[in-house]
Protein backbone atom coordinates (compact mmCIF):
# COMPACT_ATOMS: atom_id res chain seq x y z
CA UNK A 1 0.00 0.00 0.00
CA UNK A 2 1.18 3.23 -0.69
CA UNK A 3 -0.14 7.24 0.72
CA UNK A 4 -0.71 9.81 -1.59
CA UNK A 5 1.98 12.22 0.01
CA UNK A 6 -0.79 15.20 -0.49
CA UNK A 7 -4.03 14.10 1.12
CA UNK A 8 -2.64 11.15 3.08
CA UNK A 9 -5.18 8.36 0.85
CA UNK A 10 -3.96 5.05 1.05
CA UNK A 11 -4.21 3.38 -2.59
CA UNK A 12 -2.83 0.17 -3.66
CA UNK A 13 0.46 -0.60 -4.68
CA UNK A 14 0.93 -0.18 -8.62
CA UNK A 15 -1.59 2.91 -8.74
CA UNK A 16 -0.09 6.53 -10.07
CA UNK A 17 -2.66 8.89 -9.37
CA UNK A 18 -4.29 9.73 -6.42
CA UNK A 19 -8.13 9.03 -6.62
CA UNK A 20 -8.99 11.80 -4.50
CA UNK A 21 -6.79 15.00 -5.32
CA UNK A 22 -4.70 13.49 -8.81
CA UNK A 23 -1.86 13.86 -7.43
CA UNK A 24 1.33 11.54 -8.78
CA UNK A 25 1.64 9.17 -6.40
CA UNK A 26 5.38 8.52 -5.73
CA UNK A 27 6.80 6.63 -3.22
CA UNK A 28 9.66 8.05 -2.38
CA UNK A 29 9.27 11.37 -0.05
CA UNK A 30 11.17 14.24 -0.26
CA UNK A 31 12.50 15.56 3.24
CA UNK A 32 9.70 18.32 3.01
CA UNK A 33 6.99 15.52 1.80
CA UNK A 34 7.75 13.10 5.09
CA UNK A 35 6.33 16.15 8.09
CA UNK A 36 3.09 16.92 6.69
CA UNK A 37 2.28 13.54 5.73
CA UNK A 38 3.30 12.43 9.11
CA UNK A 39 0.99 15.76 10.39
CA UNK A 40 -2.14 14.64 8.75
CA UNK A 41 -1.81 10.49 9.78
CA UNK A 42 -1.06 11.92 13.62
CA UNK A 43 -4.58 14.13 12.70
CA UNK A 44 -6.27 11.33 11.75
CA UNK A 45 -4.84 8.66 14.69
CA UNK A 46 -6.04 11.55 17.02
CA UNK A 47 -9.59 11.08 15.50
CA UNK A 48 -10.04 7.83 15.85
CA UNK A 49 -8.67 8.47 19.28
CA UNK A 50 -11.62 10.34 20.32
CA UNK A 51 -13.68 7.41 18.81
CA UNK A 52 -12.26 4.80 21.08
CA UNK A 53 -12.58 6.88 23.87
CA UNK A 54 -16.62 7.79 22.97
CA UNK A 55 -16.81 4.11 22.91
CA UNK A 56 -14.97 3.39 26.07
CA UNK A 57 -17.39 6.06 27.59
CA UNK A 58 -20.16 3.81 25.94
CA UNK A 59 -18.91 0.67 27.61
CA UNK A 60 -18.78 2.43 31.03
CA UNK A 61 -22.48 4.10 30.66
CA UNK A 62 -23.56 0.60 29.33
CA UNK A 63 -22.13 -1.47 32.28
CA UNK A 64 -23.45 0.86 34.80
CA UNK A 65 -27.28 1.04 33.40
CA UNK A 66 -27.31 -2.97 33.27
CA UNK A 67 -25.67 -3.34 36.72
CA UNK A 68 -28.99 -0.94 37.95
CA UNK A 69 -31.21 -2.89 35.62
CA UNK A 70 -30.45 -6.23 36.87
CA UNK A 71 -30.82 -4.81 40.75
CA UNK A 72 -34.39 -3.37 39.65
CA UNK A 73 -34.83 -7.21 38.72
CA UNK A 74 -34.45 -8.53 42.21
CA UNK A 75 -36.78 -5.76 43.69
CA UNK A 76 -39.48 -6.33 41.00
CA UNK A 77 -39.89 -9.40 43.37
CA UNK A 78 -42.80 -9.27 45.53
CA UNK A 79 -43.97 -11.23 48.30
CA UNK A 80 -47.55 -12.76 48.36
CA UNK A 81 -49.18 -14.94 50.71
CA UNK A 82 -50.66 -18.31 49.59
CA UNK A 83 -52.26 -21.24 51.51
CA UNK A 84 -48.36 -22.92 51.87
CA UNK A 85 -46.82 -19.45 53.50
CA UNK A 86 -45.49 -16.22 51.95
CA UNK A 87 -43.24 -16.49 48.64
CA UNK A 88 -42.08 -14.07 45.90
CA UNK A 89 -42.93 -13.79 42.24
CA UNK A 90 -41.99 -12.03 40.02
CA UNK A 91 -44.18 -8.67 39.41
CA UNK A 92 -44.19 -7.55 35.71
CA UNK A 93 -46.79 -4.62 36.78
CA UNK A 94 -44.18 -2.83 38.28
CA UNK A 95 -41.99 0.11 37.95
CA UNK A 96 -39.06 -1.52 39.26
CA UNK A 97 -39.84 -4.22 36.71
CA UNK A 98 -39.86 -1.44 33.53
CA UNK A 99 -36.45 0.27 35.51
CA UNK A 100 -35.13 -3.42 34.56
CA UNK A 101 -35.80 -3.66 31.19
CA UNK A 102 -35.24 0.00 30.44
CA UNK A 103 -31.50 -0.52 32.12
CA UNK A 104 -30.51 -4.12 30.42
CA UNK A 105 -32.05 -2.77 27.21
CA UNK A 106 -30.36 0.47 26.97
CA UNK A 107 -27.27 -0.56 28.83
CA UNK A 108 -26.95 -4.10 26.89
CA UNK A 109 -26.79 -1.79 23.27
CA UNK A 110 -24.96 1.02 24.39
CA UNK A 111 -22.48 -2.05 25.79
CA UNK A 112 -22.00 -3.45 22.41
CA UNK A 113 -22.09 -0.28 20.42
CA UNK A 114 -19.47 1.11 22.65
CA UNK A 115 -16.92 -1.81 22.39
CA UNK A 116 -17.43 -1.99 18.62
CA UNK A 117 -16.34 1.34 18.35
CA UNK A 118 -13.48 1.23 20.55
CA UNK A 119 -12.51 -2.05 18.47
CA UNK A 120 -13.19 -0.60 15.49
CA UNK A 121 -11.05 2.14 15.91
CA UNK A 122 -7.91 1.07 17.82
CA UNK A 123 -7.66 -1.40 15.30
CA UNK A 124 -7.73 1.37 12.67
CA UNK A 125 -5.38 3.24 14.78
CA UNK A 126 -2.88 0.67 15.26
CA UNK A 127 -2.30 0.58 11.71
CA UNK A 128 -1.83 4.10 11.35
CA UNK A 129 0.66 3.85 14.33
CA UNK A 130 2.42 1.51 12.39
CA UNK A 131 2.53 3.41 9.04
CA UNK A 132 3.79 6.82 10.46
CA UNK A 133 6.15 4.37 12.01
CA UNK A 134 7.79 3.22 8.54
CA UNK A 135 7.10 6.23 6.87
CA UNK A 136 9.70 7.82 9.20
CA UNK A 137 12.22 5.30 9.28
CA UNK A 138 12.23 4.85 5.42
CA UNK A 139 10.98 8.10 3.93
CA UNK A 140 8.60 6.26 1.78
CA UNK A 141 5.07 6.43 1.08
CA UNK A 142 5.30 2.80 0.61
CA UNK A 143 4.15 0.66 3.31
CA UNK A 144 3.67 -3.00 4.23
CA UNK A 145 1.26 -4.47 5.73
CA UNK A 146 0.60 -4.06 9.79
CA UNK A 147 1.53 -7.91 11.11
CA UNK A 148 -1.75 -9.44 12.18
CA UNK A 149 -2.68 -9.08 16.12
CA UNK A 150 -2.24 -12.42 16.63
CA UNK A 151 1.45 -13.02 15.25
CA UNK A 152 1.89 -10.02 17.51
CA UNK A 153 0.72 -11.48 20.83
CA UNK A 154 1.74 -14.75 19.77
CA UNK A 155 5.52 -13.39 19.29
CA UNK A 156 5.35 -12.08 22.88
CA UNK A 157 3.61 -14.87 24.43
CA UNK A 158 6.78 -17.14 23.29
CA UNK A 159 9.34 -14.66 24.18
CA UNK A 160 7.34 -14.33 27.62
CA UNK A 161 8.00 -18.38 28.15
CA UNK A 162 11.58 -18.64 26.51
CA UNK A 163 12.85 -15.97 29.01
CA UNK A 164 10.87 -17.77 32.18
CA UNK A 165 12.50 -20.76 30.96
CA UNK A 166 15.88 -19.26 30.90
CA UNK A 167 15.27 -17.53 34.48
CA UNK A 168 14.39 -20.80 36.26
CA UNK A 169 17.42 -22.57 34.58
CA UNK A 170 19.54 -19.99 35.63
CA UNK A 171 18.07 -20.41 39.26
CA UNK A 172 18.62 -24.29 39.03
CA UNK A 173 22.52 -23.82 38.24
CA UNK A 174 22.88 -21.16 40.48
CA UNK A 175 21.56 -23.53 43.47
CA UNK A 176 23.87 -26.38 42.00
CA UNK A 177 26.72 -23.82 42.01
CA UNK A 178 25.98 -22.78 45.72
CA UNK A 179 25.87 -27.06 46.69
CA UNK A 180 29.22 -27.75 44.86
CA UNK A 181 31.10 -24.76 46.65
CA UNK A 182 29.65 -25.32 49.82
ZN1 LIG B 1 -4.18 12.44 -2.79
Amino acid sequence: MIYCHKCAKKVKDGVSVCPICAETIVPELRDDEVRPLVQTLHKRSNYYRNWIDRGLSYIVIGSTLLIIGVIFYFLSFQSINTEEGQTLVLNKGTSEFWVFMVGVISGGTLLVVGSFLAIFFALKRRIIRYDVEAIRAHKSSHVDKAPSLFVVWGKAIHKFFKELVWKIKRRSHKAKDNKVSS
